[in-house]
């Protein structure tokens, strides 16, 4: 890790899951299997050199005993030891399926009349919060770096402090941060925010998420005094002061790139095409979730070949959901409503002979699909109704390596901040706006393609998922934060001004 330095200290990562699945083999066995993602893989690197550990809940509901050997042999080969916490089935119920995602998941997207304030959740939340902490204190020492992942752990910093730790903590919240209007509707708006003021360092995905955060706390932290200007700022309240910055989460770009020029992925995307041949295809992949607007995006589809009767037969749709929180009640809800728009809308389009107008599926791709998926598509149309970053965009991006792609982006999506030079940015509310995207995109000429693609993918390339970590763990130690570089493309800001970069 070479943002700390020489010193002595490990990197503890904190997460509501640890990066393992963990199953029972027909034995009765426990063994793990790693999961993916550039998460695990950007901090590996700096996990394996300083020696560290990853905290978090291994999957299984109750007692984590039974899993200790899976959990060693686990950490063993991967480097770095693995600490289980336990939950139990009312836990995952109240602090997962209830606090974390029946409140503050539809809430900081900015859809608050989904929000079910059940006080009862808030209760697990902390007493959960307090287990994690728990198991922080009973492995970290004094001089490790705390890093605690995501809006399912933000009261851990408060929990740890109280129990008298004094180690240096790191947050970073995945999904976006809402602006006060919306964030003064939680009824625990002030312990959340003290909470999260007792990390030293704060990290958001946006300039504009930080922004909410920092209005929210003047509201409601009368001491607290915000100052500096550029990548991270400063809050002091009384002697503390509270690092606060937006670092762009992003993927492994030279992964990415490698893997989508392959033999079988370059096979499988001609095949692809040879099944639907002479057109272009338009590609929108998401987990089954509120927040993508994939109805709003069916129906700009419609309303494309409904005013566009030339595109019918040149273009085909595929979407892929990949499916996810089903125990939940408005994802199933979700679910039958998208799958009654794609029914409407091949049955009034689709001709005999073979053209349907969309492609749906509704399961998880393998890594090798999921990359020909990326590679095949003329056209990646990306329009969730707010996202804390969206992968996704990035990865499309990453895979068109012969450049001549088009993004269709969401300016609500977090990546719209970087990729903004690039993208044809659209407002997913607006049917008819996102219809004449695909439009313009279907008949962009190939200039403008590949400099509108190279820009985007030279900003992947220089921030990528490595960067990231790095920036963050710089912000965590730096001394002088006006030596703290700026992140190119990113917006000078202070304290107290903000403006859109699109
Ligand atoms: N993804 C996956 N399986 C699939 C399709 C996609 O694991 O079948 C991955 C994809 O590669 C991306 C992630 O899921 O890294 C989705 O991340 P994103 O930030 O776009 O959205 P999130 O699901 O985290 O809200």
């Amino acid at each position: 890790m070479n943002a700390h330095g020489g010193g002595r200290e490990r990197l503890i990562v904190v997460s509501n899951r640890l990066p393992f699945t963990f199953r029972q083999d027909a034995g009765g066995r426990w063994c793990a299997e790693p999961g993916g993602g550039g998460l695990v893989t950007a901090l590996l690197p700096v996990l394996r050199n300083r020696g560290g550990m990853w905290i978090g809940w291994t999957g299984a509901a109750g007692d984590s005993g039974a899993l200790s050997e899976a959990l060693a042999s686990a950490g063993a080969g991967a480097g770095y030891r693995l600490e289980g916490v336990a939950l139990t089935a009312e836990e995952m119920e109240k602090f997962y399926l209830g606090f974390s995602n029946e409140i503050i998941w539809p809430l900081f997207h900015d859809l608050q009349s989904l929000c079910n304030f059940d006080p009862a959740y808030w209760r697990t939340y902390c007493d959960v919060n307090a287990k994690y902490a728990d198991a922080v204190l009973a492995h970290a020492k004094p001089a490790d770096f705390i890093w605690v992942h995501d809006y399912h752990l933000m009261n851990v910093a408060a929990e740890l402090r109280r129990r008298g730790v004094h180690s240096r903590l790191g947050f970073f919240l995945h999904i976006p941060f809402p602006s006060p209007d919306l964030f003064m509707k939680l009824p625990w708006r002030l312990s959340l925010l003290q909470a999260l003021l007792e990390y030293d360092l704060v990290g958001f995905q946006t300039a504009d998420d930080r922004r909410n955060f920092v209005q929210c706390a003047r509201l409601l932290v009368k001491d607290a005094q915000f100052e500096g200007r550029g990548h991270v700022l400063v809050a002091r309240l009384g002697r503390r002061e509270v690092r606060i910055g937006a670092f762009p989460i992003s993927i492994d770009y030279a992964a990415f790139q490698r893997r989508a020029g392959t033999p079988e992925v370059t096979e499988m995307a001609a095949e692809l095409h040879r099944r639907l041949p002479e057109r272009k295809l338009i590609l929108g992949i998401d987990r089954l979730d509120y927040t993508k607007g994939i109805p709003l995006r069916l129906k700009a589809f419609e309303n494309l070949l409904e005013r566009s009767p030339d595109l019918r037969e040149r273009v085909s749709f595929i979407q892929v959901v990949v499916p996810s929180r089903e125990d939940i009640p408005e994802y199933h809800r979700l679910r039958s409503e998208i799958e009654q728009l794609v029914g409407h809308i091949n049955g009034r389009f689709a001709r005999p002979g073979g053209w349907v107008p969309i492609w749906y599926e509704y399961r998880s791709l393998s890594r090798l699909e999921l990359l020909a998926y990326y590679r095949a598509a003329d056209i990646g149309l990306i329009t969730p109704l707010k996202d804390g970053m969206n992968l996704v965009a990035k990865e499309y991006c990453t895979c068109s390596i012969e450049e001549d792609c088009v993004l269709i982006l969401s300016e609500f999506a977090g990546a719209a901040a970087q990729l903004y030079r690039g993208a044809l940015l659209v407002n997913p509310y607006d049917i008819e706006g996102v219809a004449d995207a695909i439009r313009r995109a279907y008949a962009m000429e190939p200039a403008e393609r590949h400099a509108r693609m190279r820009r985007m993918r030279n900003s992947i390339r220089e921030h990528d998922v490595f960067w990231w970590v790095d920036s963050f763990l710089r912000a965590a130690i730096t001394k002088d934060l006006r030596a703290f570089p700026q992140p190119h493309g990113q917006p000078a800001e202070d304290a107290t001004e903000y403006q859109l970069p699109f």
